[in-house]
């Protein structure tokens, strides 16, 4: 069964999974806004949930920088506004 992204109304393949750090771990789960959310060890998200400085590179897979927080997303209209009172 193909893996879809976590992120609300993203229905990409997904390619990156939840850090493992679970201080990092509860950042990303607090970021998706998602109630009752909870990532497990085969909870992904795809790349476009990333800028392009948050992945790095130089190794022969390209990873995900340590401690970046995911930052881009398609949310519905009522979580953007939760959002956007809140930053
Ligand atoms: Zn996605």
């Amino acid at each position: 069964i193909p893996k879809s992204c976590a992120a609300w109304g993203c229905f990409k393949r997904s390619f990156h999974k939840f850090p493992k750090d679970k201080g990092l771990q509860k950042q990303w789960e607090t970021a998706l806004i998602r109630e009752r959310f909870s990532a497990s060890s085969s909870t992904v998200l795809c790349s476009e949930h990333f800028r392009q400085e948050d992945f790095d590179r130089t190794g022969q897979t390209v990873r995900i920088r340590k401690g970046v927080i995911l930052s881009v997303f398609c949310f519905p209209a009522h979580l953007q506004k939760v959002r956007s009172t809140r930053l």
